[in-house]
């Protein structure tokens, strides 16, 4: 589970394919933020374009997919 303190630091999204598409591991994260593992609700920070985890982290042989939870946006 994320957490935040600031209000205004956040703000809710419309529904949107970036946080209802899966991305299996070992593929680039299509927007930098907290993913969430659907099977063992492992969470990761995790810039844009680099390669999400495997899923060594479960400890044992599972389906992996990791969904955006929070995206970080730069807005001007
Ligand atoms: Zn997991």
């Amino acid at each position: 589970m994320s957490l935040y303190l600031f209000d205004e630091f956040v703000k809710k999204a419309k529904p949107h394919a970036a946080f209802m598409d899966e991305h299996p591991p070992g593929t680039p994260a299509p927007y930098a933020g907290i993913y969430r593992c659907k099977d063992c609700n492992f969470e990761i920070g995790i810039a844009k374009g680099h390669i999400l985890p495997s899923d060594h982290h479960h400890g044992r042989v599972s389906a992996v997919r990791w969904i955006l939870v929070v995206e970080a946006r730069h807005v001007a």
